[in-house]
């Protein structure tokens, strides 16, 4: 396109409204100089018919074409009225896609919303790609974001809860661990919320602001068996079948091998591990499934048990884990039953004082433990996965310090159904059948 307006060019550009008078390529940028299709208005006054009364252009960024950034220079008209008896005198024209003192059109801000909420890319990142600074960008997430946040029907349709800690800040020399609850809807793998701490007193007030009707609608809630939840819930969720998920199951059973890996690993070599020490090099391969081993694995992890296990202390405890899975993997109550019992067996036998008291934690929660194998369909994937996603937000905004901003954007990133047109694909796999 030369310096001429193009009806192509405003089709390409297709925003709203406006047309494009003129582009240029500018040191690499898109200028493309815009205006609006309007050009007889009324008085928002008087209604009688304006006068044309000069321009003004201003310059917003808008969403890159061909990879290249765009700047519209918007050649703002300014009208006059001409009607003696009214009070309006001038006034400039307004655009829905262009707000007033913005420096990125709508588009680019609700686009700059998905990046760094749906995709989760960091805000540096996409305020480099748009060309304009980080707090413009997390506004429009902000303003953007929250709307899909707040929308009371992201909540409907939940019939399982799944309620899990993750640490919001880690600790420093001068606060400690900051914690917070995570609410899954277990059969939609979605994040219904987070909120502040992990008390029961944090997840009671989430609840109370539930609806009766909602609440109503749970008919399980998973929870981790180590926390003072099962008491929050009680009140409002009193009707609900409450289980200890197969994931927070095997995760306390992974930290007490860990547990014992330490402590053995601290009498026998009187340090903590370092990289050639043998329980060290198998610490990965402990917490891993049993039937998930290579070969190689399983001999890696025989030989790191000889060599820094004398008392087979780690191997009961690993031993101990995979009992403990063996209850979840079991076909039908009876045989959970069955599994349960032989786990207390070994756990309560073999004199290993953290298996002893994992045994007495798994005794407490026995019938949420096996009231998993009542609840068809409550799968330990969704929290699982949840957690996978929260990770990497984490990892995304490196060391958050604001819990709304912590908030928002892992519910933009796991707790939102984001709206995406589909692109036809330009080939197939499908044979052409054009001619
Ligand atoms: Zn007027």
């Amino acid at each position: 396109m030369g310096q001429q307006g193009s009806a192509s060019g405003s089709l390409l550009l297709d925003l709203d409204g406006l047309e494009v008078v003129s582009a240029e390529l500018v040191g690499g940028e898109w200028q493309l100089a815009v205006q609006t299709t309007a050009t007889v208005v009324g008085c928002m006054g008087c209604g009688v018919r304006a006068t044309p009364h000069g321009r003004r252009v201003v310059r917003v960024r808008d969403l890159p074409i061909g990879g290249r950034p765009v700047v519209l220079a918007w050649r703002k008209r300014l009208w006059r009225c001409r009607e003696p008896a009214c009070g309006v005198r001038t006034w400039t024209e307004r655009t829905p896609a262009i707000r007033p003192r913005a420096v990125l059109t709508e588009r680019a801000r609700a686009e700059a919303c998905r990046r760094v909420g749906k995709d989760a890319h960091a805000v540096a990142a996409v305020a480099r790609d748009l060309g304009v600074g980080w707090a413009t960008i997390m506004r429009a997430v902000h303003e953007h974001g929250i709307a899909l946040v707040e929308d009371p029907g992201r909540l409907d349709g939940v019939a399982a809860l799944g309620l899990d800690e993750t640490s919001f800040l880690k600790a420093t020399r001068l606060a400690p661990t900051r914690w917070v609850t995570s609410l899954v809807d277990l059969e939609h793998g979605q994040l219904l919320d987070v909120v502040a701490d992990r008390t029961r007193a944090a997840v009671d007030a989430w609840l109370h602001a539930r609806p009766r009707a909602w609440l109503a609608r749970i008919a399980t809630v998973a929870l981790d068996p180590w926390r003072g939840y099962a008491s929050a819930l009680v009140a409002p969720l009193g009707h609900a079948t409450v289980v200890v998920d197969h994931f927070h199951a095997v995760r306390l059973a992974n930290v007490v091998v860990d547990q014992v890996r330490r402590r053995v690993q601290q009498t026998t070599l009187g340090h903590r591990g370092r990289k050639r020490d043998p329980l060290y090099r198998i610490r990965k391969l402990l917490l891993t499934a049993a039937e998930q081993l290579t070969g190689r694995g399983r001999a890696r992890l025989r030989a790191g048990l000889t060599a820094g296990d004398p008392d087979g202390e780690v191997a009961a405890a690993w031993q101990g884990k995979e009992l403990l899975r063996a209850i979840y993997a079991a076909d039908g109550m009876l045989a959970a039953r069955a599994a349960l019992d032989r786990f207390y067996r070994w756990a309560d036998g073999i004199g290993v004082a953290e298996l002893s008291r994992l045994a007495r934690t798994v005794r407490a929660w026995e019938g949420e433990i096996l009231a998993w194998h009542a609840t068809k369909g409550c799968s330990n994937g969704p929290t699982e996965a949840v957690n996978l996603l929260i990770k990497k937000v984490k990892r995304v905004g490196h060391g958050f310090r604001n819990f709304d901003n912590y908030r928002l954007r892992l519910l933009l990133h796991c707790g939102v159904r984001w709206q995406t047109s589909q692109t036809a694909r330009l080939r197939g796999r499908a044979p052409q059948l054009v001619a």
